[in-house]
């Protein structure tokens, strides 16, 4: 099978989340059958369009790896395409020149509701065979009877009757052409065979096969993806992660883990959750698609980072944290230190901000060192400071500080004394890193070295 899909943005703010997703299913649905995935800025609404929301759309899909291929398409650059199509559909009586002024038309839909029918255009201008002329827009001629039907990829059949859609204008009185027409002509240009895209298109969907059929072009395969709801089935709202994928960016998320939280977010293989990038296009097939509407849940997807960030080989783990590590003002930091301390953090990390936040008490002086007031008082009470006081001649015997000697020091100390390593490891560790994080305690002690080791639990001691 060949397929082309596209992703078809409006410029007119960041790449949402509802966005991006749709995005990610036609590019995986164009990966998976070795087809093409083409990009389309549908900036024609002058005002509301922006350079710089295109320019973040764009970053948006490269930092999620959403690649396409050949020229990005701008609408408002084929502006004479569109103009030239419809000059066709006149030739051809499949469309109509109108002087209906607005007014009027707002009263034959006024008339109509008043009938109990669906406001519509009454087909006032359709036969009376009118040629261009100031403030006329152009209609198609829609067929009279009979019924519009497509095979939703997500929603199955939908019929529409055609009684339900009225002689859409596809020409605007300014020479602009609608929104239905321009998106029908580009997907036809672009070679477009499957189109996903959120169901508020749906109802346009009916329309753009209208044109479709007028211009003679085959009907590409359709998908409505159903909205993202809140964790609590409303309307996904910008505290429950109704946020532009930039932010997600600035959170410290991984694009792999957004990628595949976002796509079982409405697609299911099974019960899987966790899906390499090469497994979501071998298994992505544009089935299993869910019709009814996903919730979003911040924390799985959370979770979600926190496996891909254990997975990450260290040295790109680090490269990632940098900024996010200059942005907490750590100041110069190797690449030595900064992957011993991705390596020491990362297990409890679940964004690159958190990983690189719970640097800040291996990146002070014991000086600076402030101890949480809970570990204070469940770690650093009388018995806890009780076997600093013991540890510290122990460790002052350390000669070479690295892992193993420490602790060798700190097992002699506990099988000296006959204890267990959870009564003794819990208030040693207060005393290192001020609260119950990092990994190892004696790889944590030899990033800090000798002398900030012993300062620092002599602090704890002096806590008493
Ligand atoms: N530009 C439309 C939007 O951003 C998408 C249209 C389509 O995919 O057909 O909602």
């Amino acid at each position: 099978m060949s397929v082309t899909t596209r992703f078809a943005p409006s410029p007119t703010g960041h790449l949402h989340i509802g966005g991006a997703r749709t995005a990610i299913f036609s590019w995986l649905l164009a990966r998976h059958f070795k087809g093409k995935f083409r990009f389309r800025i549908e900036d024609t609404d002058l005002q509301r369009s922006k350079q710089e929301y295109t320019d973040s759309i764009l970053a948006s899909m490269q930092w999620l790896g959403l690649t396409w291929e050949g020229e990005t398409t701008y609408q408002t650059k084929r502006m004479d395409v569109y103009s030239k199509y419809v000059d066709q559909l006149l030739a051809s009586g499949h469309a109509y020149w109108c002087s209906c002024t607005a007014e009027e038309v707002d009263a034959m839909r006024e008339r109509a509701k008043g009938l109990g029918l669906k406001p519509r255009y009454d087909g006032h201008c359709r036969e009376l065979g009118l040629g261009p002329g100031e403030g006329r827009c152009v209609r198609l001629k829609c067929p009279l009877q009979g019924k519009v039907v497509f095979d939703d990829m997500v929603k199955g059949r939908i019929s529409i009757d055609v009684a339900e859609l009225d002689d859409m204008v596809i020409r605007r009185s300014d020479g602009t052409p609608t929104y239905n027409m321009a998106v029908v002509v580009d997907d036809h240009d672009m070679g477009i065979t499957h189109v996903i895209r959120g169901d508020d298109h749906v109802s346009n969907t009916p329309r753009q096969i209208l044109i479709y059929q007028a211009l003679g072009f085959e009907v590409p395969t359709f998908g409505h993806v159903p909205m993202i709801l809140g964790p609590d089935g409303a309307k996904l709202s910008k505290r429950h992660g109704a946020r532009a994928v930039i932010e997600y960016q600035k959170d410290g998320l991984l694009p792999q883990a957004l990628v595949n939280y976002l796509v079982r977010l409405g697609w299911s293989h099974g019960d899987q959750e966790i899906f390499s990038l090469e497994e979501l296009v071998e298994l992505f097939d544009g089935t299993h698609l869910n019709p009814s509407a996903a919730r979003f849940d911040s924390r799985k997807l959370e979770w979600l980072n926190g496996h891909y960030m254990k997975k990450l080989p260290v040295e790109e783990l680090a490269r990632l944290t940098r900024p996010f590590a200059e942005d907490c003002g750590y100041g110069a930091l190797s690449d030595e230190r900064l992957q011993t301390l991705c390596t020491l953090f990362r297990d409890r990390a679940r964004t690159l901000v958190e990983l690189a936040a719970s640097f800040a008490p291996m990146l002070k002086t014991a000086d600076e060192l402030e101890f949480d007031p809970a570990c204070v008082e469940k770690q650093l009470n009388a018995e806890g400071r009780a076997h600093l006081e013991k540890l510290l001649p122990c460790f002052e015997q350390v000669v070479d500080f690295s892992p193993e000697p420490i602790n060798e020091a700190l097992k002699a100390y506990v099988e000296g004394q006959g204890l267990k390593f959870k009564q003794v490891a819990p208030p040693l560790r207060a005393a290192i890193v001020g609260y119950m994080g990092g990994s190892h305690l004696p790889d944590l002690m030899a990033f800090l070295g000798k002398e900030d080791s012993l300062a620092r639990i002599r602090k704890a001691i002096a806590l008493g």
